[in-house]
């Protein structure tokens, strides 16, 4: 395992392939400051005496080398193993606040590590021998990298080679003795300028004619003809009052320019029928991830509500506790159901274990609907002053600083620091530009809602659930009755 400092010294070593707002930048830029800052976390966690008691959790033996890695570097193999992601993801988010950023990764490489070996069964190739190869570079050097799935798409309704411009897919382009040319785009890529890897994998279901989209294959993240378009924020928290971050988030339009790809490093190429599976397991595993993190979100909004509510004087009235309720049950219920997925979850061939889909997307969906109201539960018992504070100059300025003090006191019982640093964070986390990014995020990331309705449906039977109402209604069922769960696991479909 590495310090967050080698971490850091990596990232400066790249190559300049960043570009941002009109500039080519270097990877130390003050607007991505916030990300590394994210990550540097999931290497800094690690020591840290305060979370010693969390080390199993943190940290696992890797099934390749038996050697100590970090988690975010591991492929699940067991129920115990996908419960310790969860909670670590919880974990990990409760310290930075808005995401933890390594779990694209980790949700990448699980999901290869399961489709790579099924095209091995079904085709006679080497795809897993050459991932596990890989692997292990990535664990043993404790690698960040992230998930490039979503392609541009074009126009929505039309498939990959339906579109009029075929890259608007990324695909392959020339096949050579020692590997494949990739082009094309891939959007919304989370934390990319800020890891070393980019873990390419289809975006949906391919036909027999999309074979040349059916590519998985990891790329380094400043690669020849890798240009990276980005779009990244960190929240403003005070460095002169000594609070903790900047943290922050980047997004990046990542162009692949006929970018070379070894045959090393590429696990699935034209087996376009295990294209939408390792699409679809990404996402799987990414609402899994979401178990954990949204969460840590709504962990972050409920005592963020409790802060503002002591800071107004109100932490008894009834509305808020009511409110207060709600936010709760959203984070357990996202974190239970999480635990659930886990404990329902499936071994593959591989050795992978992958987590139930309907207890994943049930999960994902509530959080997903959720996430607006919870920003308007925090707004609406702050009041305004999130939106108008003065500035931290005006708070620093000692012309200012006597009024604001006497002005913005509220209750008696928490000093006025408090409440300015209190007031302060929460314009931060939630009146910002990085708020609105996360409120997105909890509506799209790990594929629009859409996409969670056609899981939910898919893996439930809801045949099943019509014959218990038609028994209750004197109808005549064929069917046994059996008392299960009504969702189908994965391997049932
Ligand atoms: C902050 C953030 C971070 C993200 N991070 C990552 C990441 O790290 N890696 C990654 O690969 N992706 C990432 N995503 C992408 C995310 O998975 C997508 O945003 C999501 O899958 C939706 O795709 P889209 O944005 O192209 O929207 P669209 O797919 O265009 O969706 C817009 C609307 O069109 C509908 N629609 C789309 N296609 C059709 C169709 N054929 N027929 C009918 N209706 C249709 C959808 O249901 C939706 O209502 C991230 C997204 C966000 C917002």
């Amino acid at each position: 395992m590495i310090t967050s400092s080698e971490y850091r010294k990596r990232l400066s070593k790249m190559r300049r392939n960043v570009y941002m707002n009109g500039e080519l930048v270097d990877r130390d830029h003050p607007r991505l400051e916030g990300t590394v800052n994210v990550l540097a976390k999931t290497y800094d966690i690690v020591t840290d005496p305060e979370f010693k008691e969390y080390e199993d959790i943190l940290t696992v033996k890797s099934h390749l080398t038996g050697k100590k890695i970090n988690r975010f570097c591991n492929v699940h193999r067991s129920v115990a193993d996908l419960l310790a992601k969860q909670r670590m993801t919880r974990l990990t988010c409760q310290q930075v606040t808005p995401c933890i950023a390594r779990c694209m990764g980790i949700d990448a490489t699980n999901a290869i590590s399961v489709v790579s070996w099924e095209a091995d069964q079904a085709h006679g190739t080497e795809y897993h021998k050459r991932f596990e190869n890989w692997l292990r570079d990535f664990q043993e050097n404790d690698r960040t990298g992230c998930c490039a799935q979503t392609d541009v798409k074009g126009n929505r309704p039309w498939r990959p080679h339906e579109q009029l411009d075929p890259d608007l897919y990324l695909r392959v382009v020339e096949t050579k003795s020692d590997g494949v040319v990739i082009r094309g785009a891939k959007v919304h890529n989370s934390v990319a300028p800020c890891v070393e890897w980019i873990m390419v994998l289809p975006t949906r279901r391919l036909t027999k004619e999309e074979g040349a989209w059916a590519i998985s294959c990891a790329v380094p993240a400043d690669d020849e003809g890798v240009k990276q378009i980005v779009s990244a924020g960190c929240y403003e928290t005070s460095k002169k009052l000594g609070m903790p971050g900047p943290y922050g988030s980047a997004d990046s339009m990542t162009i692949f320019d006929n970018v070379f790809v070894p045959w090393e490093r590429v696990f699935l190429n034209g087996e376009y029928e295990l294209g939408g599976r390792l699409g679809l397991l990404f996402a799987l595993y990414h609402r899994h991830s979401y178990t954990g993190c949204k969460p840590a979100m709504t962990d972050v909004l409920t005592g963020a509500t409790a802060l503002m509510a002591e800071c107004n004087g109100i932490e008894r009235e009834a509305h808020v506790r009511e409110k207060l309720v709600e936010l709760i049950c959203t984070s357990e219920l996202c974190y239970g159901t999480g635990i659930a997925a886990a404990i329902n979850a499936q071994r593959s061939g591989s050795g992978t274990y992958i987590p139930d889909i309907l207890y994943c997307n049930v999960s994902r969906r509530h959080a997903g609907i959720n996430i607006y109201h919870e920003f308007d539960i925090l707004a609406d018992i702050a009041g305004g002053m999130p939106a108008t504070l003065p500035r931290e100059g005006d708070w620093l300025n000692p012309a200012t600083r006597p009024l604001i003090e006497k002005y913005m006191m509220r209750n008696p019982n928490v000093s006025i620091e408090n409440i300015h640093r209190a007031f302060r964070w929460v314009q931060a986390i939630s009146c910002s530009e990085l708020a609105g990014v996360m409120q997105y995020a909890g509506v799209h990331g790990g594929g629009s809602p859409r996409m969670e309705q056609i899981a939910i449906m898919s893996s439930y039977d809801i045949e099943r659930t019509k014959n218990i109402a038609k028994r209750l209604a004197g109808i005549p069922v064929e069917e046994k009755y059996t008392f299960d769960r009504l969702g189908v696991t994965p391997g049932e479909r």
